[in-house]
């Protein structure tokens, strides 16, 4: 008896907690996809703490000087060319408030890695070894998409809430990152599909993929890059994946036939923001 009532009030203050949370947190729709979602992490916690990280990083990795390198300065016209996009996309659909904190950032590193990433904030990092498998201009536009796509979707604020939990037993980041610091810059970067640095492996799910597909697609065709390109670099990275070196991007960017095929059923979708 003591121990029914003991398990019910837990029930109850475990659904207290969680509707005060819901009730705290911001519930919004994700853009292009219209999906409803909820932010457990105040988002601007999240800008405030890549501004560290992305800082960390790029002084344990230098940047590629943009001037005299083409890749370097290809990576950089894309990037501006997406979010310029990206940002005006937003304004015309009232959604301008998902960026308006932004300070974008668009670096290659010198690195075999097959990778590319982006933290909130519009923080982008593209590894050298990523070009040869995105081959042109519009391969790297996708990927880029792809990636600022997580970040527009906040799909980190979402794999943060649930790292978090799971591994530090907190729900606030500013507690969690008072007690357990590493730990928690950790779960962040492997949050954004940095993890490699730390070891943190996070895979993100199907839903985070296909969607971030779609962004991608979609942000690409505005930027005037053919999204027809888009299930051509993905079939590039499976065939690279069944060789002896997987890109690191495979680990945490799952991707079978499958997705190869979700991406072609959304081509005519994607085509009709396509602005050549
Ligand atoms: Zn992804």
């Amino acid at each position: 008896m003591y121990r029914m009532k003991l398990v019910s009030g837990n029930v109850f203050l475990a659904c207290a907690f969680l509707s005060l949370l819901l009730t705290l947190s911001s519930c919004s729709k994700v853009p292009v996809t219209g999906r409803k979602q909820v932010n457990l992490i105040p988002e601007s916690q999240l800008v405030e703490m890549s501004l560290t990280n992305y800082g960390d990083f790029l002084k344990e990795n230098p940047p590629v000087s943009v001037s005299g390198n083409a890749d370097a300065a290809l990576v950089q016209k894309v990037g501006k060319k997406i979010s310029a996009s990206v940002e005006q996309f937003l304004k015309d659909h009232k959604m301008g408030d998902r960026v308006a904190d932004f300070k974008w950032e668009f670096n290659l590193v010198n690195s075999e890695t097959v990778n590319a990433w982006c933290m909130p904030g519009g923080k982008v990092v593209v590894y050298s070894g990523l070009l040869p498998v995105t081959k042109d201009e519009a391969g790297l536009a996708f990927v880029m998409g792809h990636e600022i796509g997580h970040a527009v979707a906040r799909h980190g604020n979402e794999r943060m809430s649930q790292a978090l939990m799971a591994q530090t037993g907190a729900v606030a980041l500013d507690v969690a990152t008072q007690n357990k610091p590493e730990e928690t810059r950790a779960i962040f970067m492997s949050a954004y599909g940095a993890g490699a640095t730390v070891g943190a492996l996070l895979p993100f799910s199907r839903l985070h993929e296909s969607e971030a597909d779609k962004l991608g697609m979609v942000f690409m065709a505005m930027s005037g890059y053919d999204p027809a390109e888009a299930p051509i670099v993905w079939q590039r990275m499976i065939d690279l994946n069944k060789g002896e070196k997987p890109p690191e991007i495979m680990s945490t960017h799952p991707a079978d036939e499958r997705r190869i095929n979700d991406i072609k059923a959304y081509l005519p979708e994607a085509m009709k923001y396509y602005k050549p």
